[in-house]
């Protein structure tokens, strides 16, 4: 016990959000230090061993450009663990890149997970956790920390809805007496609407593009709404027909028709919560409203239509992409709030 004091005081304790598309570390004392995507360049020998080329921003950079042999990978893109080994490289990265290399003493860590991974998966994220030099290891659901981000009172017999929308994966949840009463995962989320933008280029204009240029076109000019007064972009490809590269304009109207299924998808997932919420919860959402978080929170007119489609209050989370790590950063804060919402 007393040991355990003296090695809280030096250690650097971190509270890391893994998500499918970004991830972030909170340091305590300190608040959000790393902020980076979630990819891994790997390069593969004949053996079928790898070797981490770069991690983050760095490895970001190569999606879609790699040689063969090298492979950029996001190793949670589903939500779900696709490669452990990988996983496990990028976990590490990310909390020696914070840890003060002179903090020899082993740090608490806190991770958020998405909240339908496995047994198994969580296991691993355990480990993984405790290979990079952890102390102490606890989970805490994402949606938990995105309701503890977004300043909602998690603890008190009322509900809380939040509907974090990230690139993999739409995860709504009902909060109440600190313990998630109903939650449910929708693969769809950024990542596929950059899909659809890229799908709708190619189907309209014989054009291909790559997904980082349809995330910048989603997030310049995307919108959740038909809009009169749109934007336009310009955006640059290859030709399918002339195999040259060419450039095009797309307006938000083509956008919003391009990114319709999956705006419908979420709206659906919030709508089917709303139905499998126990009567008395339901009544106080109803008063309290639906708070978003997650990097998707942020398309335009998202939560306008939200409001409309569900006739709830719709509020979206102060800076979404951090909300998860903030909540997550304030359990490691606060560990009276930890000891509620740790999962096993
Ligand atoms: P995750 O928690 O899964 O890592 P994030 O919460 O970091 O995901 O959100 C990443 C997703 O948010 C990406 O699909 C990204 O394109 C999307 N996004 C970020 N900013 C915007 C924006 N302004 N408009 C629409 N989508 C956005
Ligand atoms: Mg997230």
């Amino acid at each position: 016990m007393f040991f355990d004091r003296i090695l809280g005081l030096f250690s650097t304790d971190l509270a890391i959000d893994l998500g499918t598309a970004n991830s972030m570390v909170y340091v305590k004392g300190k608040g959000i230090v790393l902020k980076e995507p979630s990819v891994v360049a790997v390069k593969r020998d004949r053996h079928g061993n790898h070797r981490v080329l770069a991690v983050g921003r760095d490895a970001k950079l190569m999606l879609g450009k790699t040689p063969i042999g090298i492979q950029a990978i996001r190793p949670l893109k589903e939500g779900v663990i696709a490669d452990f080994e990988i996983t496990q490289a990028m976990l590490r990265y990310f909390i020696c890149k914070v840890h003060n290399r002179r903090n020899l003493i082993r740090p608490r860590i806190i991770v958020a997970i998405p909240s339908n991974i496995t047994q198994v998966e969580k296991r691993a994220v355990k480990e993984s956790a405790e290979l990079a030099g952890s102390r102490e290891v606890y989970l805490i659901e994402e949606p938990m920390a995105a309701a503890i981000g977004a300043g909602l009172p998690i603890t008190e017999p009322v509900a809380n809805m939040v509907v974090d929308i990230g690139g993999g994966t739409t995860e709504v949840a009902v909060i109440s007496l600190a313990g998630i009463v109903y939650s449910k995962t929708v693969k769809i989320a950024g990542d596929k609407m950059d899909e659809a933008i890229c799908q709708y280029i190619k189907h309209k204009y014989n054009l291909l593009i790559g997904e980082h240029t349809a995330e910048q076109v989603k997030i310049k000019i995307g919108n959740a709404q038909p809009e009169d007064e749109g934007q336009t972009m310009e955006i640059k490809g290859r030709d399918l027909i002339s195999g040259i590269p060419r450039t095009l304009t797309v307006t938000t109207k083509e956008i919003n028709k391009a990114i319709e299924e999956q705006v419908e998808a979420i709206v659906m997932a919030v709508k089917d919560a709303l139905e499998h919420t126990p009567p008395e919860l339901a009544a106080d959402i109803v008063d309290r409203g639906i708070m978003l978080a997650g990097g998707g929170a942020l398309l335009k007119n998202l939560d306008k239509l939200l409001r409309e489609r569900t006739g709830v209050p719709i509020f979206v989370a102060e800076d979404p992409l951090s909300t998860v790590a903030r909540g997550a950063g304030e359990a490691l804060e606060n560990l009276s709030i930890l000891k509620e919402v740790a999962i096993y």
